[in-house]
């Protein structure tokens, strides 16, 4: 695909707003792409307006899964931004825009490659998947519906668009984000006896949990250590009266030493154990993650290591980060590699004047079309 093209995609999918929601105008705008061609376009909706999209091109052989979501943050202040930012403005060799990076250049790129692959001269000896999800910023819960509904189910391996600046990201961190509710009864300040205050066993639980995250103290090799910040506190109603409701919310990052089910039933474990002493706690989860085990000694890790290195002039150098991805959920898929590689550089992804420059943009797609023939041929 000539790189103008190419590039109009990009701007084209920078303009869809899909500002936490409205997916199906990308999913609708990269089926229209492939009309033209042999390929398989399934739509898979998750609420109205919001449809995760699976494309996928070749007749046999394993399936390669390119991974890529169709949503966005909010701009936030646009007074903030040199350019608008769902219009995909060009300027000095980088495109500008929500998206840029984060990741509507890393989508389109592997469906560049999907495009030039089509138009390859000879039979494609394999498969790519297409996994477009919705809702990556605020849950993954496209990728767990993609997951659960069996998309990934038969991958061989499973590359996310994610922006790495072309490095080869093995591992991440998972998330918990827990909120704990407390119950209490309401009565004058005066007469304390009479009510039952909410806030006291958000205060024990609070000392409790800090105490136990504190004694994980086992570091992840790449990753390091799990950490914990209890982020969020609301409670009562007036200061002359006994608090009758209040609210606790906290983070923790997981590694793979301390799996999310561990960290759970200890949360789970503190808040039975003061319920029992007569709190009225009630605990929630919002979309916990799994981390992303050590990738690196995966075929797929490696070939992509070499592909970067011989036939780009990158490092092929392994990384890792924080930020949870779609992998925590084609995670529990099977037992296939996954690894991330993308265009753009995390440092400008949910900021303002978010960008990604044109070069990187066109590379990761032939990156892309690379590792695919090399990951058919290994
Ligand atoms: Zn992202």
């Amino acid at each position: 695909m000539e790189a103008i093209a190419a590039v109009k995609i990009l701007q084209d999918l920078i303009a869809l707003e899909t500002v936490n929601g409205q997916e199906s105008l990308v999913a609708d705008y990269l089926a229209q792409l492939f009309a033209d061609y042999p390929v398989q376009i399934k739509r898979i909706n998750y609420a109205p307006g919001r449809d995760n999209l699976v494309v996928e091109i070749g007749d046999q052989g394993p399936i390669l899964g390119f991974s890529g979501h169709e949503d966005v943050v909010a701009a936030g202040n646009r007074k903030m931004w040199q350019t608008d930012p769902f219009q995909g403005v060009v300027r000095a060799g980088k495109v500008y825009g929500r998206g840029a990076s984060d990741m509507k250049s890393g989508l389109a790129a592997m469906v560049v490659a999907m495009l030039d692959l089509l138009e390859e001269d000879q039979p494609l000896p394999g498969r790519i998947r297409l996994l477009a999800s919705v809702g990556e910023e605020t849950g993954e819960y496209g990728a767990a519906q993609l997951t659960q509904t069996g998309y990934a189910a038969d991958l061989a391996g499973l590359v996310i668009g994610e922006p790495t600046g072309m490095r080869v990201r093995v591992t991440h961190k998972g998330i918990i984000d827990y909120y704990v509710t407390s119950t209490g009864r309401s009565a004058h300040s005066s007469c304390p006896q009479r009510g039952e205050n909410a806030i006291w066993p958000l205060i024990q639980f609070a000392q409790q949990i800090q105490t136990i995250m504190d004694q994980h103290q086992e570091q992840d090799p790449t990753l390091g250590g799990l950490t914990h910040v209890i982020s969020q506190i609301q409670g009562g109603e007036q200061i002359n009266s006994i608090p009758a409701q209040a609210q606790i919310g906290g983070n923790i990052r997981t590694t793979p030493v301390y799996p999310n089910e561990m960290i759970m039933k200890e949360i789970e474990a503190v808040v039975e154990k003061l319920n029992q002493a007569g709190a009225h706690l009630k605990l929630r989860y919002s979309y916990p993650e799994p981390p992303l085990p050590d990738q690196r000694k995966t075929k797929l890790a490696q070939l992509a290591s070499k592909v970067l290195r011989e036939q780009f002039q990158q490092t092929g150098e392994f990384c890792a980060d924080t930020g949870a991805t779609d992998a925590s959920e084609y995670i529990k898929a099977g037992k296939f590699p996954i690894i991330i590689v993308g265009p753009g550089m995390g440092e400008t992804s949910h900021q303002p004047d978010e960008c990604v420059s044109i070069a990187d943009y066109l590379e990761a797609s032939k990156f892309y079309r690379a590792l695919a023939w090399a990951f058919w041929q290994q």
